[in-house]
């Protein structure tokens, strides 16, 4: 199947792409870079040992979008291009809205016009917000609490209403918990911009003496050792719960909802014990405030994709930490030069040889 990928080169999405080229699917990816870099495609072309096409493109950009359709025979589009950060969501709502939700409605525009109705999309577990209990099942109810997360949720009403109005259309929604790990191969990983605002990357960040110490955002939660509790998934598995979403999408119609989590919930400091035994080092850490906004735990009940997508995860906390360290060692080669000869090249770029640039 031919399949156009948003968001393809960011954290999540780069690791659908190697698993969508490992299943046999042929990717096009579009991304304008604006949280990622294009040597994520270039390692993911390694690790497949695939080409694919690339298109260096807003989805806000409607008449580039519709070009990508004309020129190529798309079957069905996973769509992870959004902006994430919650933080700055708050201080910047109208750049999330107009992200999140209006590249979204133009990407379904031009789906529409093209006659391409299948369509998976990254929601999020924040669209629970407190939840009333644990696990948390597709049927509670939503309640977002950030700009970020009602972007999330609005997206998902419209898409129940595009369906509603065509019934024609098959989408995939699946609420993320917390993606955390790497690729085995330690090519491709999260690459956050600056001081990260998740717990995992900015663990790894202390670990390799980038940052000085972690700063655990409240001790007095009502959990097991009083530290937040998560529902940490690895980010190959997530990538995995795509390919089983796109194959419900293929055969039936409808929306579709899915928790894509563990079901299991590990604390702050389980998780600080785990990595440091990884990496062999000692993580320094104090206990602060708690973060304005935070829920005490937050773990899914998972069967439902299970059940219909028969999908379960397979990679303990363990491998999430050490393909975590992996990354964070051998991450960083070539990043940024390579951005900047992206941005210079033809549009589309058959990926084929990062050689072609650098000779
Ligand atoms: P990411 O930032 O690494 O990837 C998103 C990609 O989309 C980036 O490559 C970015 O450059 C691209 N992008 C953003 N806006 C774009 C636009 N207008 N046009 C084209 N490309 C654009 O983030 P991720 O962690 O891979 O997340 C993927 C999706 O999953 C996002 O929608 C995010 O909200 C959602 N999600 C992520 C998490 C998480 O913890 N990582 C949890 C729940 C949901
Ligand atoms: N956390 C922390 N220090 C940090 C970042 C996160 O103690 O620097 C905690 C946070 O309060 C939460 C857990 O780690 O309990 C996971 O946070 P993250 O931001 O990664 O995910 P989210 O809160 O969005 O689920």
């Amino acid at each position: 199947m031919s399949v156009l990928v948003t968001g393809g080169a960011g954290y999540i999405g780069s690791h659908t792409v190697v698993e969508l080229l490992n299943t046999g699917n042929d990717v096009i990816v579009v991304d304008n870079f604006s949280n990622s870099n294009p040597e994520s495609l270039f390692r993911i072309s390694e690790i497949t040992g695939k080409d694919f096409k690339v298109y260096n493109l807003s989805i806000l950009d409607r008449e580039g979008l519709e070009k990508i359709f004309l020129d190529n025979n798309i079957q069905a589009v996973i769509h992870f291009a959004g902006l994430k950060a919650v933080g700055e969501s708050v201080e910047q709502p109208l750049k999330y809205y107009i992200n999140n939700i209006s590249g979204t409605l133009i990407l379904c525009e031009v789906m529409q016009k093209y006659e391409v109705k299948k369509l998976v999309f990254s929601s999020s577990a924040t669209v629970y917000g407190l939840p009333k209990a644990l696990p948390i099942s597709e049927d509670f109810p939503l309640n977002a609490t950030n700009p970020y997360g009602r972007s999330k949720l609005i997206v998902e009403e419209i898409l129940e209403d595009l369906f509603n109005s065509d019934k024609e259309w098959s989408i995939s929604i699946l609420r993320y918990f917390n993606p955390i790990g790497a690729h085995e191969s330690g090519k491709i990983g999260e690459d956050p911009i600056g001081v990260p605002n998740n717990l995992l990357p900015f663990i790894t960040k202390v670990a390799a003496g980038e940052l000085k110490e972690l700063k655990v955002f409240g001790g007095d939660y009502p959990t097991k050792d009083g530290t937040g509790v998560r529902d940490y998934i690895h980010v190959v598995d997530l990538a995995m719960g795509h390919i089983k979403a796109l194959e419900k999408i293929l055969f039936t119609k409808g929306v579709h909802i899915y928790n894509l989590g563990t079901g299991s919930g590990y604390s702050v400091l389980q998780i600080i014990a785990s990595f440091e035994k990884t990496c062999g080092k000692t993580i320094p850490y104090t206990i602060g405030e708690r973060r304005p906004g935070d829920v005490s735990a937050c773990y899914a009940n998972p069967l439902k994709a299970k059940s219909e997508l028969n999908w379960s995860t397979m990679r303990g906390i363990e491998e999430m930490c050490a393909d975590s360290w992996r990354w964070q060692l051998n991450s960083k080669k070539d990043y940024k030069k390579i951005k900047t000869i992206f941005a210079e090249m033809e549009n589309p770029y058959l990926l084929k040889s990062k050689r072609d640039f650098l000779l």
